[in-house]
């Protein structure tokens, strides 16, 4: 089968010929039939972080069919639909056990991380890792679901946003412009910070109140807030700047969320956090539950992460240049199965 892997940063993903995995007891092979293509890949390659080992098959948000189950699989048939929770949770550690798959102690792997993952024409994982798709939701639609939905509803759910609250979405991303549609539902007033123009008008369809340059966010956050501050800082871009202007925004029980991975240091004046009783979160992927919560939210017409575009996964390294560009606005989702 085909199978798109890192070999190494700085190089290209090599398309190369790989045999069909076969699913172990517990497991199910997918026949994967879309690949969302997250910003998580280009920081492979770009050298931002490793895989556990090279070669590495990347991609992390896979929706598909269920091809073939292991001898001690119940509950699964060839040809269900599927979205696959991407931590290779062991469901036995103590935070599995609380239902916090996203920091199990001893995963079997994460998808692109290390197991191999969505981009190939098949792939195995634990059958606890599956949700079923229902047929209203296409596989185009399930498959950013995976990474970008959930966990703008994980990052969301720590942040207790409530009704009213005042919401700052830094970055619109794939992530980014999921946090809108979902802050809009939990019935937030949203402030979506962009420096690309396509990306806010994006972010005031998804459902943002207003979208602004970053030049302009302190002074949207105040108009709206009446000179209070905000309630909630989702940071998605993980860089100095969009750092310091998360935290000069917060207002009083302010909470910043930290999203997905930066290499930049956050500094915070701990006198002004403790007179304004502000927090810092940290937030990472999602849990079991919230893919099962994205995709029953996506069913009812509720969180629906745009697609940008459709390509086959041949494709995939055309897909990656057009992300690093900044030219895509919504989730690429890659056709595995051509
Ligand atoms: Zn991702
Ligand atoms: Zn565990």
């Amino acid at each position: 089968m085909l199978a798109a892997r890192f070999h190494g940063a700085g190089r290209p993903l090599a398309l190369d010929d790989v045999p069909v995995p076969e699913p172990g007891p517990d497991e199910v092979r997918v026949r994967v039939h879309a690949a969302g293509v997250c910003g998580t890949e280009l920081h492979f390659v770009d050298g931002l972080y490793a895989p556990s080992r090279t070669p590495m098959t990347l991609g992390h948000e896979a929706a598909g069919t269920v091809d073939a189950v292991g001898s001690a699989v119940t509950g699964w048939a060839e040809g269900d639909r599927v979205a696959v929770y991407y931590y290779l949770f062991c469901g036995s550690c103590r935070w599995c056990l609380r239902g916090r798959q996203n920091l199990c102690l001893a995963p079997r792997g994460v998808l692109a991380f290390a197991a191999d993952g969505a981009f190939a024409e098949q792939l195995v994982v634990p059958a606890h890792c599956l949700v079923r798709l229902p047929a209203e939701i296409s596989f185009d639609a399930a498959a950013p679901l995976c990474c970008a939905g959930t966990t703008a509803v994980h990052a969301l759910a720590e942040a207790e946003v409530e009704p009213g609250e005042i919401v700052v979405v830094l970055g619109t991303g794939g992530v980014g412009l999921a946090v809108v549609q979902d802050a809009r539902r939990r019935g937030a007033t949203v402030v979506a910070v962009s420096r690309d123009a396509g990306r806010r008008k994006a972010a005031l369809a998804a459902g943002a109140t207003v979208a602004v340059p970053p030049a302009d966010a302190a002074d949207a956050v105040d108009r709206l807030s009446g000179g209070q501050g905000a309630d909630v800082v989702v940071e998605l871009a993980g860089v100095t700047a969009t750092l310091e202007l998360a935290t000069g925004m917060l207002g009083r029980r302010g909470r910043l969320v930290l999203v997905g991975y930066s290499a930049d240091a956050l500094t915070v004046s701990p006198l002004a956090m403790v007179v304004a009783e502000q927090r810092v979160l940290a937030s990472v992927g999602n849990t079991l539950a919230e893919l099962e919560q994205a995709v029953a939210l996506a069913a009812a017409g509720q969180l629906t992460p745009p697609v940008a575009a459709t390509m086959p996964l041949t494709a995939v390294n055309e897909a990656l240049d057009r992300l690093r560009a900044g030219e895509v606005t919504g989730r690429l989702v890659l056709h595995p199965q051509g």
